[in-house]
């Protein structure tokens, strides 16, 4: 017997738009929480969604492929009646995968008895995912990451990287910002982390993970823990775990000249606050990884005009959508003289607010 959840926390804007999540940590309010992540982060980036979230307390590590399938149809028929390519559009998170997504699209469409596939983003290719679905996330952090360091005046040739998550956010990011030019000096994952001062190649760590199911004990590198890899000097820091990753514990003893957060959450609020006072730039959640749910947009617009893009389009619009709500934030930051983060919610809250005033209550 597992428990699930499926939060719709505004539809302001349009159809709730959100991942879902399998961990043994899913509770209630962290789903609440990160459906309120979603309105905010849609809002911030003009998509016409409002915010949702999905979760299974569950450790989809301790499954067998059947039980996985078996766990997320059952899962998709409680969830059914909430959701629709109108009315709610999960996509993936922590824990799961485009297979899940064809799953769940798939239990989906049997109810129907048609093909439905802007029911749930993060699709393979082969059933009307998207090209750069995948990869939209860490491109986003990338994105993001390249042009506060320019706006910094940090160069990112031989820049150092250090990132906690190396799972599809954390491992993109990495690539992409490695074939920039920067130095990806550590890596982790929930087993633990690695480091080398000189730089590791973030592909060969991926298939080494692919390989032995962590990144440990990859050829070359040094063990850290995930404690220590956050307190490692470095000129660019991406949490993309999970939440509450640096607190105001250990947030005095970060070393670095800029966070990007790949991850919703990774900061808690006192941790915010010592580095606000530390003068270290953080690119808030709703900002840095909003990647994936642009592309998660463009997968549902291309599925309800049976029209496909090629991954050059893909990447190309985001990049369209995502730069200027960089730079709106930035700017708005700079005129209020807040942090990054209340920058992106002054903006991503008025919109919202904006929405309901001019929609007026009913009857
Ligand atoms: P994932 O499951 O692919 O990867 C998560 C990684 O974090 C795994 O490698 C896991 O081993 C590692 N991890 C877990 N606990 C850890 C710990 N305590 N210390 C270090 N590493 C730990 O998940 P993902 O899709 O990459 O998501 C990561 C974060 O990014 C989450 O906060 C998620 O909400 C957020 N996010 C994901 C997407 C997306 O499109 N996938 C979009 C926006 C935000």
């Amino acid at each position: 017997m597992f428990t699930g959840y499926r939060i719709h926390h505004s539809t302001v804007l349009g159809p709730t738009k959100g991942g879902i999540r399998y961990h043994p940590d899913v509770t209630l309010n962290e789903v609440r929480a990160l459906a309120m992540w979603m309105t905010w982060k849609c809002s911030l980036v003009g998509l016409p969604y409002g915010g949702a979230k999905g979760g299974v307390t569950a450790d989809p590590k301790q499954l067998s492929a059947s039980e996985l399938e078996h766990l997320t149809r059952r899962y998709a028929t409680e969830i059914s009646l909430m959701m629709s390519p109108e009315g709610d559009i999960p996509a993936p998170d922590v824990g799961t995968t485009p297979q899940i997504m064809a799953w769940i699209m798939d239990t989906y469409s049997m109810h129907r008895g048609y093909s439905t596939p802007s029911v749930v983003t993060g699709k393979p290719v082969e059933i009307g995912g998207s090209y750069g679905r995948v990869e939209a996330t860490g491109r986003g952090v990338m994105l993001a990451a390249r042009e506060a360091a320019t706006l910094l005046g940090l160069s990112l040739n031989g820049a150092s990287v250090v990132i906690q998550g190396f799972g599809n956010v954390g491992s993109v990011s990495g690539c992409l910002l490695h074939d920039l030019g920067c130095r990806v000096i550590a890596v982790s994952d929930s087993r633990g982390g690695i480091f080398n001062p000189k730089g590791l190649d973030p592909r060969e760590a991926l298939n080494h993970k692919g390989r032995t199911g962590s990144v440990v004990a990859f050829p070359g590198a040094d063990r850290v823990s995930n404690e220590e890899l956050l307190e490692l000097p470095c000129d660019i820091l991406i949490p993309s775990a999970l939440e509450g990753a640096i607190t105001g514990e250990n947030a005095p003893r970060v070393k670095t000249h800029l966070i990007v957060e790949g991850a919703n959450g990774p900061l808690t609020p006192d941790a915010d606050k010592v580095l606000y006072d530390r003068q270290i730039p953080v690119i808030p959640d709703i900002l840095a990884n909003a990647g994936g749910v642009i592309v998660s947009y463009f997968e549902w617009v291309q599925g309800l005009q049976q029209f496909f893009w090629s991954e050059e389009e893909v990447n190309a619009h985001l990049e369209r959508i995502l730069m200027p709500a960089f730079h709106q934030v930035w700017q708005m930051a700079d005129e209020r003289k807040v942090p990054l983060r209340l920058g992106a919610l002054i903006r991503a809250i008025s919109r919202v607010a904006n929405a309901i005033h001019i929609r007026g209550i009913y009857p």
